[in-house]
C-alpha cells in the first residue's frame, strides 16, 4: 500500500488453546484490528498461541520489535492462565497484592453469593509499577505496563504492554474506556482520521486509476480499497483538510456513484433520504425473494418510510397482487422490461407509496435462454408524479425507469447484487443523480 508512514508498531497476541483447536473463532483479532484502524493505527503482527508457557516465547519475540503489545486472555483463575506472572517475570517486576483489586474481587463474588478463594488472591497480585485496568464485568483486572528502560536484556525501552481479559464482554468495555484513551495519549500530534468513500457500480482498478494519484497529492497518508458486492470502499487516512480535498476529488470524478462518506450501508442511506423527504417506498420482488424488504427493515426507523413489500414469485401473484396484465406476461415473459415496469407501477398503486422498486430476473442455474441468459434481471423504479393522488391508477407512469442488468453469479450473490442495484436506483433518484 503506498504512502504508509504511521510509526507506531503494534503486536497483538491472542492466547487460548481453544483458538487453535478450531473451537473458538478468534474474534478479538478481528475486533481489535477494526478498533485500532479507526484510530489510524494498525496491527503489525498478530499471533495466536495456546494457554501456558508459550506466552513467554511470544512476548520475548514481540518486546524488541514493537511499540505496543496487546495480549488477550490468560488472566483467569486456572493454572494455565499465566499471562500476568510471565509478563512480570520477563520485565523483572515482583508481584504484590493489591488491596483494592482484592476488594473489587470480594465485592464481585459477594454479589454472586460466592467468597474469596485461593485464586482470588492470585488475581489480586499486581506487578510493581503496572497500572490496574478495572474490570467491572469480571474478577481479573487488566494490566498496563508502561515502558521501562533496561528491564529486558538487549532492549533499550520496553513497549507499552496491555494485558486484557479473554471474555469479550470484559475485554470490549475495558478497551474502549481504558485502553483507547491511553493509546490516544501516546500518539504524536493530531491523530490522522479515517474516511470511507463508498462507491456503487465501479471496479477498484477504475477507482484507483482515476483517483489514487490526485488523492495522494493532497497529502493524505494512506489510501486503501475494499471491494464488497456492489460497492468499492475507498479508504483514506490523513488530516481532515486533506480528507476534505479528497472528498472534492471523489465527488468530481464519480459524484453520482458516491453513496456514502461514512460507514453507512446502501439501505441506511435510502432510509435516511426517504425520512428526510417524508416519502415512502414499496417493494415488489420476484427473484430477490424479499431481500430488498429485508435490508430496508434492518434499518432502525424503516417503518417511517416502508410499509408494503410484495414477494410475487409466481406469475399468478404478479397478476393478482400487483395487477400485471396476463397479456404482458404471455407476450414478454415474467423476466422482461414491461413486466418489471408493470410490477413497480402496480406496487405504487396498491400501496399508495411515493416510490416503488420492482425486480424480476433469472437467478439460475436453470431457466436461461440465449436472449435472457442466467443472471439477467430487470429493475424498475416508479415514482408518483408530483401532485398525483396516492393510489391513482396512472400513478408513477410518468416517472418509471427500468434498467437491465446481468449478474451471472451464484443465487445468493445474484440476489445481493440485484438488491444493491435496486436500492441504488432509488438512492440516485432521491439524490437528484438519476442516470440519463
Ligand atoms: P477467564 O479464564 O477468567 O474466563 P481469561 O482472561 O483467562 O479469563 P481466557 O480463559 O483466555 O480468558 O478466555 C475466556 C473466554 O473468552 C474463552 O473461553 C472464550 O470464550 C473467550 N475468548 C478468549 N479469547 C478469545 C478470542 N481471541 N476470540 C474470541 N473469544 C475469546
Ligand atoms: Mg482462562
Amino acid at each position: 500500500m503506498p504512502g504508509t508512514v504511521r510509526p507506531m508498531r503494534i503486536d497483538l497476541i491472542n492466547t487460548g488453546t481453544e483458538l487453535l483447536l478450531g473451537q473458538t473463532l478468534n474474534t478479538h483479532a478481528h475486533w481489535l484490528g477494526g478498533e485500532l484502524f479507526e484510530l489510524g493505527l494498525r496491527i503489525q503482527r498478530q499471533t495466536a498461541i495456546p494457554d501456558g508457557e508459550e506466552i513467554r516465547l511470544a512476548l520475548l519475540e514481540s518486546i524488541p520489535r514493537s511499540d505496543v503489545i496487546v495480549v488477550t486472555g490468560g488472566l483467569g483463575p486456572t493454572s494455565d492462565d499465566i499471562t500476568r506472572e510471565i509478563t512480570a517475570e520477563l520485565l523483572g517486576l515482583p508481584l504484590e497484592q493489591d488491596d483494592s483489586v482484592l476488594e473489587h474481587i470480594r465485592a464481585y463474588l459477594a454479589r454472586r453469593h460466592r467468597e474469596l478463594n485461593a485464586n482470588s488472591y492470585r488475581q489480586a497480585q499486581v506487578p510493581r509499577g503496572a497500572e490496574v485496568l478495572v474490570n467491572p464485568f469480571g474478577t481479573a483486572p487488566g494490566l498496563y505496563f508502561p515502558p521501562q528502560e533496561g528491564a529486558v536484556a538487549g532492549v533499550t525501552r520496553t513497549p507499552h504492554i496491555f494485558l486484557l481479559p479473554g471474555p469479550p464482554r470484559e475485554l470490549k468495555p475495558m478497551w474502549r474506556d481504558q485502553i483507547i484513551p491511553r493509546l490516544r495519549a501516546m500518539m504524536p500530534g493530531d491523530p490522522p482520521q479515517l474516511r470511507n468513500f463508498k462507491l456503487f457500480g465501479l471496479g477498484e482498478a477504475q477507482v484507483a486509476e482515476t483517483l489514487e494519484a490526485p488523492m495522494l497529492a493532497t497529502g493524505i497518508v494512506e489510501i486503501g480499497y475494499c471491494v464488497r458486492p456492489g460497492e468499492v470502499i475507498l479508504r483514506a487516512i490523513g488530516k481532515p483538510s486533506a480528507l476534505d480535498a479528497c472528498g472534492e476529488l471523489v465527488r468530481g470524478a464519480f459524484g453520482g456513484r458516491l453513496f456514502s462518506e461514512s460507514d453507512e450501508l446502501m439501505e441506511e442511506v435510502v432510509v435516511r433520504q426517504l425520512t428526510a423527504r417524508a416519502e415512502t417506498v414499496a417493494i415488489a420482488e420476484s427473484c430477490t425473494g424479499g431481500l430488498i424488504a429485508n435490508r430496508l427493515t434492518n434499518v432502525p426507523g424503516a417503518s417511517e418510510v416502508f410499509g408494503w413489500g410484495f414477494v410475487t414469485y409466481a406469475n399468478a401473484a404478479k397478476e393478482q397482487v400487483l395487477g400485471v396484465p396476463a397479456a404482458l406476461l404471455d407476450t414478454h415473459g415474467a423476466v422482461s422490461e414491461p413486466v418489471a415496469r408493470a410490477m413497480a407501477e402496480g406496487a405504487l398503486r396498491v400501496s399508495g407509496a411515493d416510490h416503488a422498486l420492482a425486480v424480476t430476473g433469472i437467478a439460475g442455474p436453470g431457466g436461461g435462454t440465449p436472449e435472457k441468459p442466467v443472471g439477467t434481471v430487470w429493475i424498475a423504479l416508479a415514482s408518483r408524479a408530483a401532485g398525483s393522488p396516492p393510489a391513482s391508477p396512472t400513478a408513477g407512469a410518468a416517472r418509471a425507469l427500468v434498467v437491465r442488468e446481468h449478474f451471472p453469479f451464484e443465487r445468493d450473490m445474484f440476489k445481493v447484487m440485484t438488491s444493491q442495484t435496486a436500492l441504488d436506483l432509488l438512492r440516485r433518484r432521491l439524490a437528484g443523480h438519476e442516470p440519463a
